[in-house]
């Protein structure tokens, strides 16, 4: 550990005094030729930002300017002092309500990364024409000119050869600018084939939540009037959504509420919370079900939202079926079937064999959490639901709340306020023949397939299965992929069984990534566009929401460049669009020239004026008083911009009683909604619901597959060979996957219960190390049926026996010269994803994270 440490720090003087270029010529292209062309450019050849005796020097004094922090999904909007053109602080902007001018620890490292002196600074090209994990790519820089013409040139081919449908577009972090890049040049261009990172993130989370009230999406949580809270494989004070505001309120939520945490390892929010319930991997739905079942036995439920026996005789009895007639139902629908089907015998004793907390104790907890109803919420995040058994879970999870009227109530679980942002243009006039009939084919990730429904809002094929797209490009099914560019993606380093990426980006013939750092996935590809920073150098809008409001917050560029980027969802495309005309085919420009300044109805000429008109026009209903629809009025786009951010009036609750956007209108408990999608989708394949359960290995069958219920974990691995469930979490720290550059997440890594500073360790009770005979600071190898890794071992007490847990971030061997090891080579830690095996939760075409897999744990 010291060792690393001190490596860790000479890298980093490296950094700023005599920079130290690795071996390899990835870095080494970016680096050299960064200053000459910045020179060549205009900019200032040296680093100007991290100069950091000049500060102040010119004007004496910043200023703190309106900014968005993507570091995480909290989306939160923020302040950063400038000082003659340099970020040097990060604070939250007091004008959101969502996030209360309140911070988080990771939204400090957005200044390292943007200052990051590994990020990419000019175009470059591969001159290796082998691409693999061991083949340098030799990139050599090149200009913007040459970059985007190589574009075109590749798109015009696909066009003149009706080849249009093996373009692809991957998609990982994005701004609501998003659909000028993802959306309508793809579409223009003419393929299917627009696949977003959605389903490696938490697309199984909103399945319990749309199937029985109709919201296919994240909630927000009335933490600040609730009584009580149980939160399922959610870490609120680390990962999860609205992390700054949580931050900020939790001390006072903790003084009125209970707070309950269900997960195998002792998360940040659990070391807070009254209860840490240690549940089995995989079987958070038991204690549901048992949850369920004590409530209705006990009488508990809110009445005033479900209703009540006619005689308002208690007949939910063990092991006793209802008659339905007897039960009026006011804002729910079909209580009395999920008991006969599901809850009648599902005891606490039941749940405490499956999920090894005491049945005791489960029945005190469901009675105190219906105590607290209607101001009491089951929070479910990607713990329970991202597990190939996970969508049933997802929906037993949430249909608690239904049980104690939590939803839609104060101190519940809410839906996020009305906003009133614009789409832009509509591209259909602009698609021609040859992008209408490309546009037809088949998606490459296979959503819609009998064995993937992907039932985004009931429609079967309607989500994104982004994982399986390797297997597509890999199998040429449907089709093979000739030309692809992602932007701010990493599958190579974020997806389970990341080596299937490897071998798929391999493949295709043309790859472009548009990103700020070398990444895995970058290491794979032909052209590599350095990308603008989000927080500080972009222009676009994100929309988040929390605290009973929602908040449309944008980014501006707001810090002198360094380099010469350019911005992935506007400049980009519209560079590209200028190519392509050149080429002939101006249907893309045409189509971006329809996106006219509000103001003044210019159109734009060059690629800044189109970035600052599509945000203009996409948020013209917020800024301009005389469109005004409701939340925050401003006096036009410069007091917008000042103030960076646009709050919507409070949240209305209850409004939504009755009138959910289910089949039924009602929160449903047996799912008309899921019934008629799962329904449409068998018809679709000519087969039975049964058969489409068998084909996305859930276990259950007949009616049975319309309620939330409990199945049997489905976990890679046999038991005998591989003893231990591998548990992914993630850190107060990790900017999603893009915190290892920084030397502060290393730094402070020891922020997260359990985990050490400049380390990477997996967390083993110290039950099992004992019997396996490893120590504390051990190296040790991880082995799953489908991969290995090697990091530290750590014994501790906050993980369940029979488990081991790792934090998701490092083992990177590219991305930067602190990140990996030794760049190009050896990674530094070891990534999560090479364990995890690629499975899904198919029914939401969710990538697996959670119970996914069994290992082995020995010393390296
Ligand atoms: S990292 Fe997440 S919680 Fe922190 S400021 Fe950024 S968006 Fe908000």
């Amino acid at each position: 550990m010291d060792a690393i440490k001190k490596e860790g720090k000479s890298l980093m003087k490296g950094f700023l005094g005599n920079v130290k270029l690795s071996r390899r010529s990835f870095i080494k292209a970016s680096a050299v030729t960064g200053a000459a062309v910045a020179a060549g450019a205009g900019l200032k050849p040296e680093l100007k930002a991290l100069a950091a005796s000049d500060v102040g020097a010119k004007s004496g004094m910043g200023q703190w300017l309106p900014a968005t922090c993507q570091g995480c999904t909290s989306w939160c909007s923020k302040q950063v002092y400038v000082i003659d053109g340099r970020a040097v602080k990060v604070r939250g902007n007091p004008h959101s309500k969502v996030n209360n001018g309140a911070g988080c620890p990771r939204s400090h490292l957005g200044i390292q990364q943007v200052y990051d002196p590994d990020r990419i600074k000019t175009p470059m090209k591969r001159t290796n024409p082998k691409k693999g994990r061991s083949e340098d790519p030799k990139f050599v820089p090149i200009s913007w000119d040459e970059a985007l013409s190589t574009i075109a040139d590749k798109i015009i081919d696909l066009r003149k050869n009706n080849e249009t449908h093996k373009y692809m577009l991957m998609r990982g972090r994005y701004s609501y600018m998003r659909d000028v890049l993802y959306d309508r040049m793809t579409k223009i261009i003419g393929s299917p084939n627009n696949i977003s990172h959605s389903a490696i993130c938490a697309e199984a989370e909103k399945f319990g939540p749309y199937y029985t009230e109709g919201l296919w999406d994240y909630r927000q949580y009335d933490v600040a009037s609730t009584r009580y809270m149980l939160i399922w494989g959610a870490d609120p004070l680390a990962a999860n959504r609205q992390v700054s505001y949580y931050s900020q309120i939790w001390g006072s939520v903790i003084d009125r509420a209970e707070i309950v945490v269900i997960e195998p390892r002792l998360s940040a929010t659990g070391a807070k919370a009254d209860i840490w319930m240690p549940v089995k991997p995989g079987q958070d739905a038991a204690l549901a079900a048992a949850l369920a079942h004590v409530i209705l036995t006990e009488g508990l439920w809110y009445k005033e939202f479900v209703g009540d026996f006619i005689d308002g005789e208690n007949r939910f009895v063990l092991n006793q079926q209802v008659y339905e007639e007897d039960f009026e139902e006011k804002y729910t629908y079909g209580l009395v079937k999920w008991w006969n089907l599901e809850l009648k015998d599902k005891t606490p004793e039941w749940a405490a064999e499956r999920c090894g907390i005491s049945a005791d104790q489960i029945r005190q907890v469901a009675i105190d959490y219906a105590k607290a109803a209607p101001h009491a919420i089951s929070w479910v995040g990607g713990g329970p639901v991202m597990q190939v058994r996970g969508g049933y879970a997802s929906m037993i999870c949430h249909a608690l709340n239904g049980l104690t009227g939590g939803v839609d109530n104060v101190g519940g679980t809410l839906k996020s306020n009305k906003e009133y942002t614009s789409k832009f243009p509509k591209p259909d006039d602009f698609m021609d023949e040859i992008a209408k009939k490309g546009k037809k084919h088949e998606k490459i990730d296979h959503r819609g397939r009998l064995e993937f429904p992907a039932l985004n809002k009931g429609k079967s094929g309607g989500g994104v299965v982004t994982n399986n797209a390797a297997d597509g490009i890999l199998n040429e099914d449907p089709n093979e992929i000739k030309v692809a560019v992602g932007y701010m993606n990493n599958f190579t380093f974020s997806c389970g069984q990341p080596e299937r990426w490897e071998r798929a980006l391999s493949k295709i013939p043309f790859v472009v990534h548009i990103t700020t750092n070398a990444s895995e996935f970058t290491w794979f590809s032909d052209i590599v566009l350095p990308n603008t920073h989000h927080m500080f150098e972009k222009w676009g809008y994100v929309k988040s929401h929390g605290n009973g409001y929602r908040h449309v917050t944008i980014m501006q560029p707001i810090i002198e460049p360094v380099w010469d980027y350019k911005t992935d969802e506007t400049e980009i495309p519209w560079l590209i669009a200028e190519k392509l005309a050149e080429r002939g085919f101006d249907n893309l420009l045409r189509h971006f020239k329809e996106y006219k300044d509000p103001e003044t109805g210019k159109e734009p000429t060059n690629e800044k004026e189109f970035a600052l008109f599509a945000l203009k026009f996409a948020t013209q209903n917020l800024w301009d008083p005389a469109k005004h629809r409701g939340g925050d009025k401003f006096s036009g786009w410069e007091e917008f911009t000042k103030v960076g951010v646009w709050n919507s009036d409070p949240y209305p609750f209850r409004k939504r009683w009755g009138k959910m956007k289910t089949k039924t209108g009602m929160f449903e408990f047996y799912s008309e909604t899921l019934k008629e999608a799962l329904e449409k989708h068998a018809e679709k394949h000519n087969t039975s619901v049964d058969n489409v359960m068998e084909a996305t290995f859930y276990e259950a069958r007949g009616e049975r597959a319309f309620v939330p219920h409990y199945e049997e974990p489905y976990i890679d691995g046999n038991p005998n060979e591989y003893p231990f469930i591998f548990v992914d979490y993630k850190s107060k720290l990790n900017r999603e996957g893009r915190s290892a550059n920084c030397s502060w997440y290393y730094e402070f890594k020891d922020l997260d219960p359990g985990d050490e500073a400049w380390d990477d360790v997996a967390k083993i009770n110290p039950v099992d190390g004992i019997k396996l005979g490893i120590k504390s600071g051990d190296t040790i190898r991880l082995t799953s049926p489908t991969g290995k890794i090697e990091c530290t071992a750590k014994l501790w007490e906050g993980v369940r026996p029979g488990t081991v847990a790792k934090c998701y971030g490092q083992g990177h061997w590219v991305y930067g010269r602190l990140a990996a090891k030794e760049f190009g080579k050896t990674p530094r830690g070891g990534n999560n994803n090479d364990l995890i095996p690629a499975v899904y939760e198919r029914l939401s075409g969710s990538t697996v994270r959670h119970a996914g897999t069994r290992v082995k744990i020995e010393k390296a």
